[in-house]
């Protein structure tokens, strides 16, 4: 069979007195007029239990969006079990049925769930109407879809065959369950974890983050609606050290798709290895993790281009995301210009709820976030190293707010240069434009991660050299371009060195690691 013709989701506007905005406003007036009640989905049953948790916009905690009911160990081991029984069905499964229930879910979400899906991850992880638009709706739509071409694909990848003989390969899921433990910063992120492992036939049991609850619950509606088998995803709600205890012990843990942070990550390596001889298989271990994205000009760069890549790079979404600029490398000739637009165009940008669509920064998403950022503030106000150059923090009593904040350290190994932080905050050195080399080891030697980077030359040799010189401290690399925002299908996303496997969100690489392919040879 052909597939239907796959393209990447067109964004809308929300311009004002556009269709789309007007029912995104009412949209988000009925979320915020009501109280809900999300249980965890086990078996495709809700799950209640007597452990209720708050669910509270990050901009504005005083209001109670909902509660979810909080699970235990012996949730995620019904889970699994939920999960092994749903697997021989859904192994069975022609794949058309398994691309038809992705399609069909993509279109859900970009039709008559647009909306809703917007308003619930703006209202949750504060995210304002566009950076909501390109995640929890384009994006996830793309992953969706482009998994399906990319399984389509994959399936047709067959060996060649010699006279008498005919090689095939069965592209198989694994034996077992996978583990999708999602972040809170992308719902495309969160959907595409359980998603993709899914679509290639494997069962998975679900844990997204508690700060992400309310999207998380509506993808798993809509993927029912679309017709997932009950049993096939399995969405529970836990601490981390919970979920870690029942599934790194199980024998039938087939792999985890992790989203989240470097730690974290390290963590689940450890706890597997420690318990490797009690599983069947090798477990597959992918995983995006932290960034210290970097944004690198030269003397030549233009000034007003590197200044809008500062400010949207670093700040759109509140710099929550693994691929935000955090640092910046700008030589002495043209840093005055630079300051003076990013100067400008920080004045200009407005702090506050996302109800209010003309503001650009809305709250970072908990309190410990909150507190790290302000606290990062408050040491560079202090030190001799640094200063604050533009931003600062509120306190925190109607929402998580940090300004958009610029920090110009005097040293190349000032601690914001190197750690992340995963906020509004941008921390930029300024060298000598004779020193182009020196800037480019001292950036290389302090990169400890390798997700994502932008370099801003006008030269060409500049750019090759650059380049070359960067190759690996970065997975995804913008030449002239912000950091972030990479499209599916367009700019494969994922990162080396400490910011994960590498292996490619949306793309055939992702999606192989979650079969265990068998060679047929038949002899006539
Ligand atoms: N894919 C996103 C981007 O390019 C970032 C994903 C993430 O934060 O994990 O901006």
């Amino acid at each position: 069979f052909k597939l239907p013709n796959i393209t990447n989701e067109p964004i809308k506007s929300y311009a004002p007195g556009s269709p789309e905005r007007k029912e995104l406003k009412s949209q988000l007036n009925a979320l915020r007029a009501t109280v809900v009640d999300i249980p965890m989905i086990i078996g495709g049953k809700e799950v209640r239990t007597d452990k209720l948790m708050d669910i509270r916009p990050p901009h504005d905690h005083h209001h109670l969006l909902g509660h979810y009911h909080q699970g235990d160990a012996s949730h995620v081991q019904m889970a699994i079990d939920a999960a092994l029984k749903a697997k021989p069905e859904w192994e069975k499964m022609s794949w058309e049925s398994r691309a038809a229930i992705f399609l069909k879910a993509a279109d859900l979400l970009s039709g008559p769930y647009r909306q809703r899906m917007n308003a619930v991850t703006m209202l949750g992880q504060s995210k304002n109407a566009f950076q909501a638009e390109i995640d929890a709706v384009a994006e996830l739509a793309d992953f969706f879809r482009f998994n399906v071409k990319n399984m389509y694909e994959i399936y047709h990848m067959q060996p060649n065959s010699a006279p008498g003989i005919w090689n095939r390969t069965v592209w198989r899921p694994l034996e077992g369950f996978i583990f999708a433990l999602t972040p809170f910063n992308f719902t495309s992120i969160a959907g595409n974890l359980p998603g993709a492992p899914a679509l290639m036939g494997n069962v998975c049991v679900w844990k997204p983050s508690k700060t992400a609850v309310y999207s998380a619950h509506l993808i798993m509606e809509i993927l029912k609606e679309a017709g997932l088998p009950d049993g096939v995803i399995n969405l529970v709600y836990c601490s981390g050290p919970t979920a870690s205890e029942v599934i790194f012990s199980h024998r039938e843990f087939a792999g985890i798709h992790f989203t989240g942070s470097t730690q974290v990550f390290n963590d689940i390596w450890a706890t597997i290895v420690k318990n490797i001889d009690k599983y069947r298989s090798y477990p597959r271990i992918v995983g995006e993790t932290g960034g210290k994205d970097y944004i690198f000009a030269d003397p030549t760069a233009c000034p007003r281009e590197v200044a809008t890549a500062i400010v949207r790079g670093a700040f759109e979404y509140q710099g929550q995301k693994c691929s935000a600029a955090s640092r910046a490398y700008i030589p002495s000739n043209i840093w005055p210009e630079v300051e003076s637009y990013v100067q400008k165009d920080l004045a200009a940008i407005k702090v506050g709820g996302v109800e209010d669509f003309t503001n650009f920064v809305n709250a970072v998403i908990d309190e410990a976030s909150f507190v790290k950022l302000a606290n990062a503030i408050d040491e560079a106000n202090k030190s001799s190293d640094a200063e604050v150059i533009a931003g600062g923090h509120y306190d925190m009593s109607a929402g998580y707010f940090i300004q958009p904040t610029v920090i110009q350290a005097f040293k190349p190994d000032y601690i914001t240069m190197r750690e992340e932080l995963f906020g509004p905050i941008l921390t930029t050195y300024v060298y000598d434009p004779e020193k182009v080399d020196e800037t480019l080891d001292i950036l290389d030697k302090t990169s400890t991660y390798a997700l994502t980077g932008a370099i801003f030359s006008k030269d060409r040799t500049n750019i090759e050299r650059m380049t070359e010189r960067l190759t690996h401290t970065a997975g995804n690399f913008y030449i002239n371009d912000k950091p972030t925002g990479a499209v599916v299908d367009q700019q494969p996303f994922g990162g080396g060195r400490a910011s994960g496997t590498n292996d490619k969100a949306g793309t055939i690489f992702n999606l192989l690691r979650w079969v265990s392919p068998q060679a047929i040879k038949e002899t006539f």
